[in-house]
């Protein structure tokens, strides 16, 4: 029998770090997940402790390789997956001046306005592939300099969380271009930073880390760390990718035509193009996996977190009801949501009840029920919630086709997927194919995979349709999408028309409300 490889794949999220071991079929052996918090003092804070989840990396491995009890000389590499986004400050000797700064802190919100409007901010865009936005550290430098001139000024390095880590690793600053194309600075036809957006943020390249590909292998472990982790000092490490990108090789939806769904707490559409390609109307990111394979896609804030609040805070009966019955009540909703006609006769909801990215980037945009009758009953209300976060994703859709055309297949993952009226919903509304990958560990599988090809292992990455499995596919049906296609332009029309209504209206919230 052939000798036995193992491949270890490390996601460090948001919420946690998780570290999944697969073998060279694609099969999960084990893996470790360890949390940490995400520190949110006001709405506009989301710091977290860069020590705390360089800790949990440590132990997430160490855990996964002592719970697989496999021989670690068979570990081919350890490959990594990293949230996006975050910004933290190091002084000369590398000590922390500032927690990693989240993709969901919003502080520079105005700064962002700032850019895009008085910076030149849409041609920056254009080039760095990223929305400008809070979310970006191009925006986080220019608030840190503005309300933090001290820390701004005695900072040698602005790093990323994976940055951080690998620093801790290996004693290097590196950066993988999938990352750096993340942060509004990094120039996607160049693959090097941007002298103008480096301007904007008033910074030099000198204080980044240095751009490499996400091929790219890092041996030589710090002993301490590699004991600790109970693997060999030689193991190569790959630094990988984001795990927005990772996600859409994970799911098997790198191909041209292939567009990867996610709707958990959040959601996101993706495709892959093989060059890169961003908006003229600044509507979609456009984010590196390779120098060939580039994600062009849009982030929603208002995925499941949107049922959620409807289960929590109009569904107290029905909740009541699933604990009687022993079943999750996200079920008990999903199919009295399915007692009511596609469309729910005519009720429309907007789901920005957390403002929204794409495709309307608009932190003012709120919520609505539009097209209420005195027919219309709780459940028709239920539908027309699932509807109407399916409907915000379709037209995010319709931004990223202008720029690369139909999708002819859709693979979907994250929490929806587990009802099959949800998934059903998704193939009627974007009148596709939906087909539901069985793994789940979607950007460990992708670093996994992108790392077997960083070592030569494979030459493409045609082996993740095998090793990905499925479970479920759904044709779109023709009636039901067709009563889509009518309610779709009123649904967009809509949002348009109540652009200056949102600013209003979130401007009373903040006055009366914080
Ligand atoms: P995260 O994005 O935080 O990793 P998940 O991918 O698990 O979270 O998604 C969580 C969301 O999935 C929930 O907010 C809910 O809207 C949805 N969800 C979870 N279970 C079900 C279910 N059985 N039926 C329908 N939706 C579900």
């Amino acid at each position: 029998m052939p000798e036995q490889s193992y491949y270890l794949g490390v996601d460090i999220g948001t919420t946690s770090t998780k570290a999944v071991l697969f073998d060279r079929a694609g099969k999960v052996i084990t893996g470790d997940t360890v949390f940490y918090a995400l520190e949110t003092p006001n709405p506009l804070i989301a710091e977290q402790d860069p020590e705390e989840i360089f800790r949990a990396v440590l132990t997430s491995v160490r855990k996964t390789i002592r719970k697989s009890e496999i021989d670690t000389k068979q570990l081919k590499l350890v490959s990594f997956s990293s949230a996006m986004h975050s910004l933290i400050a190091v002084d000369a000797e590398g000590s922390l001046l500032t927690q990693s700064i989240t993709w969901a802190d919003t502080r520079s919100a105005k700064h962002a306005k700032y850019i895009k409007e008085r910076l030149n901010g849409h041609e920056i865009y254009l080039r760095t592939g990223t929305p400008i936005h809070a979310m970006s550290p191009l925006a986080k430098l220019v608030w840190l300099k503005d309300e933090k001139p001290k820390v701004f000024e005695q900072a040698a390095k602005f790093i990323g969380i994976k940055e951080f880590v690998f620093h801790e690793l290996f004693g290097t600053y590196v950066v993988d271009h999938s990352i750096a194309s993340a942060t509004g600075l990094f120039n996607l036809e160049q693959l090097d930073w941007d002298r103008e957006a480096l301007a904007v943020a008033g910074i030099t390249p000198e204080h980044l880390s240095h751009p490499v590909p996400t091929t790219h292998q890092l041996t030589g472990l710090v002993t301490e760390h590699a004991l600790f982790m109970g693997i060999p000092e030689n193991v190569p490490f790959i630094i990988g990718a984001s795990d927005g990108v990772l996600a859409n090789l994970g799911v098997d939806a790198i191909e041209p035509g292939v567009l990867a769904v996610t709707i958990g707490t959040s959601g996101a559409i993706r495709t892959v193009t093989t060059e890169p390609k961003t908006d003229p109307k600044g509507r979609t990111f456009c984010y590196a996996l390779t120098e060939n394979h580039w994600v062009v896609g849009g982030p929603v804030n208002n995925g499941g977190i949107i049922l959620r609040w409807l289960r929590d805070e109009f569904a107290s009966s029905e909740v009541e009801t699933a604990k009687r019955l022993g079943i999750d009540p996200y079920d008990v909703l999903t199919k009295i949501a399915d007692t009511v006609n596609p469309g729910a006769d005519g009720l429309l909801f907007h789901p920005y009840l957390t403002g929204e990215r794409a495709p309307l980037w608009d932190a003012n945009a709120r919520g609505s029920f539009f097209g209420l009758s005195i027919h219309h009953k709780k459940q028709h209300m239920i539908r027309a919630v699932l509807e109407g976060i399916v409907f915000n994703l379709y037209t995010v859709l319709l931004a990223v086709e202008e720029l690369i055309g139909e999708p002819v297949r859709i693979q979907a993952s994250g929490g929806f997927a587990r009802s099959d009226m949800w998934r059903q919903l998704l193939a009627d509304v974007f009148d596709k194919p939906v087909v539901i990958p069985e793994s789940f560990e979607s950007s460990c599988l992708g670093a996994v995979v992108l790392g077997m090809y960083a070592i030569g292992e494979i030459d493409d990455f045609s082996i993740v349709s095998d090793m990905i499995g499925q479970t479920h596919t759904h044709e779109p049906q023709e009636a039901s999408a067709g009563i889509y296609r009518e309610l779709l332009p009123i649904y967009i029309r809509l949002s348009r028309l109540l652009t200056a209504e949102y600013e209003s209206i979130a401007d009373f919230q903040r006055k009366h409300l914080e």
